[in-house]
């Protein structure tokens, strides 16, 4: 049995004179535990809601959501009522922002902060939580956790907070940990420290993670599976060894010559995809990258593609694929 299976994850938002299609028809699964699953693709492609689907986060109204299918271990998490929804949410699954200040009361210390969500999900006093806080702190390498309790979320540097956050998603011990662009907003150094840090508590907990960016490099570092997200739908997706050593869809191919490449003499340009995304709130019919793609013929400007086989695990949803 799966850990989770998502079929067919809708979503619009509702304005008032138009409908924005976010996320129209992702499909995707987490077969265990310790697996790590990268989702990848430009600003705007659909990959927050995505996950904030997964998570049922996702305010109806302004948001619109029609899912087939959403179980973990069997359990169908559509049927859930509000209250299992948010214990759910709190044990079983927890997420992480880019933006730790999004999620940080700016008003109160961790400490009470931490210790307000651990009593949330275990029947523990304050005190204990407080000291449960404290072991997790360390966990998460922050050095004087004890003193760090005592803290406000403005008085840490960006990369302490990001671990303060992550410290808050593991305190009830997750089975699946998603990660939305954690580390976006950090500086390179900090950034690969913390991407560590997900990596060896991945490890140690055994939790299956789901990473979201819009960097490839931070995919090569902690996916062993990659979805390639474009315009609310599924592009691509199999190993990332096989995505990045021979990708098949045209997009993914666009993306990967699009990585900055130090070695790149400096009057070369860099070969970012040519023309606009697509704009949600007029989606291109067919294949969403029809627009910008070298090979599209008319069958992509009327009809998506079915997914096609392209390897062992590797699936692309292309009409042109190349034998
Ligand atoms: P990504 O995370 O890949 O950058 P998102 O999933 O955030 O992209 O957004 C997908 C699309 O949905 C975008 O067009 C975005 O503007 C739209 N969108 C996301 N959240 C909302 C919202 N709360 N209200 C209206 N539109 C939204
Ligand atoms: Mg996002």
């Amino acid at each position: 049995m799966k850990l989770l299976e998502l079929e067919n994850l809708y979503v619009d938002f509702i304005q008032k004179d138009r409908k924005l299609q976010a996320v129209r028809g992702v499909s995707l699964g987490i077969d265990r535990e310790g697996e790590s699953l990268g989702i990848v693709g430009e600003s705007g492609s659909g990959k927050s809601v995505t996950s904030l689907g997964m998570m049922q986060l996702i305010p109806q109204p302004p948001g619109r959501v029609l899912i087939d299918q959403l179980r973990y271990m069997g359990t169908d998490l559509t049927k859930l009522s509000k209250s299992q929804k948010r214990a759910f949410r709190g044990s079983r699954m927890s997420m992480i922002f880019q933006d730790p200040m999004t999620s940080l009361d700016p008003v109160f210390r961790i400490g009470s902060q931490m210790a307000e969500a651990i009593v949330l999900h275990r029947r523990i006093s304050s005190r204990r939580a407080l000291g449960c806080a404290q072991e997790i702190l360390e966990k998460v390498e922050i050095p004087n956790a004890a003193e760090t309790l005592r803290r406000y979320p403005h008085e840490l540097s960006g990369g302490m907070r990001q671990r303060v956050m992550i410290a808050m998603a593991l305190s009830c011990n997750p089975k699946i940990l998603i990660a939305d662009e954690p580390t976006t907003a950090l500086d390179v150094t900090v950034q690969a420290q913390v991407l560590q840090l997900v990596k060896d508590l991945q490890r140690q907990i055994g939790m299956a993670l789901v990473m979201i960016t819009h960097d490839l490099a931070v995919i090569a570092e902690t996916a062993d599976r990659v979805i390639v997200m474009y315009g609310g739908r599924i592009l691509e997706q199999g190993p990332v060894e096989k995505i990045f050593d021979a990708p098949a869809h045209p997009y993914t191919q666009a993306l990967l010559k699009s990585i900055p490449d130090i070695t790149r003499p400096r009057d070369k340009p860099l070969n970012a995809i040519e023309g606009a995304s697509p704009n949600a709130a007029d989606p291109p019919p067919g294949c969403p990258f029809h627009p910008r793609c070298p090979r599209a013929v008319d069958h992509c400007r009327t009809e998506f593609p079915p997914s096609t086989p392209v390897r062992t695990d590797h699936t692309a949803w292309c009409w042109r694929l190349e034998a």
